[in-house]
């Protein structure tokens, strides 16, 4: 099991030490928990994508303390970059801008681009300052599996790396990933859908922002239509036909939906709180302990709210839900 270590001084001291070394640590953003390497060796990139089975071609995104350390990290950071770095950094929006040379291909999967976010969680923000530069960081989960949104999750990703140290910072407050923008194109393009929506940002750039159909597969490297999902078959099914599906379901399923969801025994309802934001936080711990039930499946009630975090979060639902490669028949 990795260690899990509590956020002070000289465990951040000892965790950016690793990271000059050339290892991979465990830490907190206020999205999900970021397994995080140095962005400019190779050699430690390639232990970050070893540990997650992470697919070569799909892309790092690189965690940096402000704008003044993005634009150490990419070429042209412009007007418009500026712009959205006022407004929404520290938080969850990672920026697409050609890389400079120092920042890995490989921590690319081979792109002349890279995403830059400032973190807003103090301990993620405590890591980058000592180590000094930008750091590297998919989720800290095997790749295609749930994000981990707590120390713990991240322990129970890498159960047989003892070495590994994650550093806890409690629950993460978003609980989603981060809204991908790219400006390297000539329109700016949303990339994945997360807490802050295309109209926010059309509200701070002046200039139209356009969102790639979350259902187009490889429109963003690592959006596949399978991600974020547990190991335990997941299944949407609309409100209405809960009732008759579960009278018709042969063996005990996990239900989750929002609490107070008619959820009669032997099955069991993993509610989730009404409030989008709570939701969202809750949202892959929940998912988490449905999967861990024992249940052969899960039923997901999509919630049909409007609001851009609703979006993100329907969006989560919907990989969480597609059929794997290796259920494909
Ligand atoms: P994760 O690290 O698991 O949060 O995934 C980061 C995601 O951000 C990737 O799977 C891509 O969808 C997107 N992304 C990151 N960097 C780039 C890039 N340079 N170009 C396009 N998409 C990117
Ligand atoms: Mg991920």
């Amino acid at each position: 099991m990795p260690v899990i270590l509590q956020p002070d001084s000289a465990a951040i001291a000892q965790c950016a030490e690793r990271l000059r070394a050339g290892h991979a640590v465990g830490f907190p953003t206020e999205t999900v928990y970021g397994l995080g390497c140095d962005s400019t060796s190779e050699a430690a990139v390639a232990e970050v994508y070893r540990l997650k089975q992470r697919p070569s071609s799909n892309p790092l995104i690189a965690h940096v303390l402000d704008a003044a350390m993005a634009k150490r990290t990419v070429i042209g950071w412009d007007v418009r970059a500026q712009k959205l770095a006022e407004a929404f950094w520290p938080g969850p929006l990672a920026i697409i801008l050609p890389r400079r040379s120092e920042i890995c291909a490989s921590s690319v999967g081979g792109r002349t681009t890279v995403a830059v976010r400032a973190p807003a969680h103090p301990v993620a923000r405590a890591l980058i300052e000592a180590f000094g530069g930008p750091i590297s960081a998919p989720s800290a989960n095997r790749s295609g599996h749930i994000s981990p949104t707590t120390a713990a999750h991240v322990c129970e990703e890498f159960p047989d790396e003892p070495s590994l140290p994650v550093l806890d910072g409690g629950p993460c407050e978003v609980g989603l990933e981060s809204t991908v923008v790219d400006l390297s194109r000539a329109r700016p393009t949303v990339l994945r859908l997360g807490a802050i929506d295309a109209a926010e940002l059309e509200e701070t750039l002046g200039t139209q922002v356009f969102v790639t159909d979350p259902g187009i597969q490889g429109a963003s490297p690592g959006t596949s239509p399978s991600h974020y999902a547990p190991h335990t078959p997941a299944e949407l099914v609309e409100e209405g036909a809960l009732a008759a599906r579960l009278t018709s379901e042969p063996s005990p399923v996990a239900v989750l939906a929002f609490a107070g969801t008619p959820v009669d025994a032997p099955h069991e309802l993993f509610a989730l709180p009404r409030h989008a934001s709570a939701y969202a936080q809750m949202l892959y711990a929940t998912m988490r302990r449905a999967d861990a039930s024992g249940a052969p499946r899960i039923l997901i009630v999509p919630p049909s709210d409007k609001g851009a975090l609703w979006d993100a979060v329907r969006d989560r639902l919907r990989r969480a839900t597609a059929r794997r490669p290796s259920q494909r028949n």
